[in-house]
């Protein structure tokens, strides 16, 4: 047998340093996971409980031995806000089994041995053999009870300040304008020069007194949402008709191009004559909030491109339906990119310094999205320009036919996907 020599010169047989070397890496790993403040579970193939460090007892209440050969849904018992346990489909450690991709819960509620329950973050990863097999999993979770109850606090002071600051910038920003019309009152080009950069700042006051009562109100959930089924290809269409003047206004050129990916189509021309067909893209969302998202973008894009083009793209599969907004802009720095849907993350460049914004935007938007189970995310180059993304969940034909048969039969006056574009 192979062996090496210790530093009393003497040999160790290889299979014992192999031995003390795993002894080793086990002590150190104790260590760490003692040591943690976050609960860590380990559970096997068969859901059941291999690991539970001193933190996951703490949390939960059960002793470490207790837990040991157990069935994890007798001691990890999730429940939501309302307090209603978790559908199987909900559960992070069922998720991890199905699909294998890290799962993260930010709204679980976990009730503790005791029967009290505490809000908790949950992160599971799963453990995966050289087959591809999903061999076990890995849960981390932290109560977060504080920091939930102090969540919910801020974004109540921010909904009510909000809220009530909009009122008293609406009758300042009225009374500018009166102030600044010829035909009610009579002022020379100095001041009115004063009050058109009064009027614009208050603009701007009102814009982010808005954005933050709607953040707010994207974070606990209260945001005003009546989805009905939409037709993305006449909604999108409609919508870059009304915003491309203010493209043009700045030099601009908008397209709009609806892709093609087979499916069901519609002749657009209307006349019947000249067939031009497209698939129809339909969607389950609400288009005045959906209206918001694509606005949002397309503002972003006039603001930060100097010179060339937007484009408001549509295409699918029978899957999902994507949008896009590109533009031939300044770029974002990759750096950047990460953080740009955080709330507040304005890029600190000159473009950012002079031009006007609260950084909330990609922020709602991202929220809004994500209510209707899609995604929104953003490639960039920097010096070519920016192309945002969203996915949507896309509804089948037969599906959108028999959700507006019934959305007709009970409230006859639908918001139409063509309303108040
Ligand atoms: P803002 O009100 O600042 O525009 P957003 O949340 O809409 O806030 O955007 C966040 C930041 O992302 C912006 O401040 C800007 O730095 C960057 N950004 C957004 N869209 C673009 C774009 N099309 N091109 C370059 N930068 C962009």
């Amino acid at each position: 047998m192979f062996g090496i020599n210790n530093k009393n010169g003497k040999s160790t047989p290889k299979s014992s340093v192999l031995a003390s070397d795993l002894r080793n890496e086990k002590a150190k790993s104790d260590i760490i996971l003692n040591a943690i403040d976050d609960g860590v579970m380990l559970l096997d193939a068969n859901k059941t409980i291999q690991m539970f460090n001193p933190a996951a007892a703490k949390i939960t209440g059960w002793a470490e031995k207790d837990t040991i050969n157990l069935d994890y849904h007798s001691v990890i018992k999730l429940v939501n806000e309302k307090n209603e346990p978790y559908a199987q489909a909900d559960d992070p450690f069922e998720k991890i089994f199905e699909e294998a991709i890290p799962v993260r819960d930010t709204k679980a509620y976990l009730q503790t041995n005791s029967g009290k329950t505490i809000a908790v973050d949950i992160n599971v990863s799963a453990l995966i053999d050289q087959e591809q097999n999903i061999t076990g999993a890995v849960g981390i979770f932290r109560d977060v009870t504080q920091e939930r109850v102090e969540q919910k606090q801020r974004a109540e002071f921010i909904s009510t300040a909000s809220h009530e600051m909009r009122t008293p910038v609406a009758a300042i920003e009225g009374y500018l304008a009166l102030a600044m019309n010829e035909r009610v009152s009579k002022i020379d080009s100095k001041a009115r020069d004063y009050l058109e950069k009064a009027h614009e700042s208050t603009q701007h006051l009102g814009k982010l007194f808005q954005d933050l009562l709607t953040s707010a109100k994207a974070e606990d959930g209260r945001l005003q949402n009546h989805p009905s089924v939409v037709e993305m290809g006449d909604f999108l269409q409609k919508l870059s008709e009304d915003v491309r003047f203010v493209a043009e206004k700045k030099g601009l050129i908008l397209d709009y191009l609806i892709g093609s990916s087979g499916g069901p189509t519609v002749d657009i021309t209307g006349s019947g004559s000249q067939k031009i067909v497209r698939p129809l893209y339909y969607t389950y969302v609400d288009p005045d909030r959906l209206r918001e998202v694509i606005t949002n973008l397309f503002d972003n894009a006039i603001k930060y491109t100097e010179s060339g083009k937007i484009t408001i793209g549509l295409t699918g599969d029978d899957k999902i339906v994507q949008i896009r907004v590109q533009d031939t802009g300044g770029g974002i720095p990759p750096e950047d990119v990460p953080h740009l849907f955080e709330k507040f993350y304005r890029v600190d460049n000159t473009a950012t310094r002079t031009i006007g914004g609260t950084g909330l935007g990609l922020f709602i938007s991202r929220k809004i999205v994500e209510l209707y189970s899609g995604r929104i995310w953003v490639e960039s180059e920097l010096g070519k320009g920016s192309i945002f993304f969203i996915n949507l969940p896309r509804l089948s034909t037969e599906k959108a036919n028999s959700l507006q048969a019934q959305e007709a039969t009970k409230a006859p006056n639908i918001v139409s996907p063509n309303a108040k574009l």
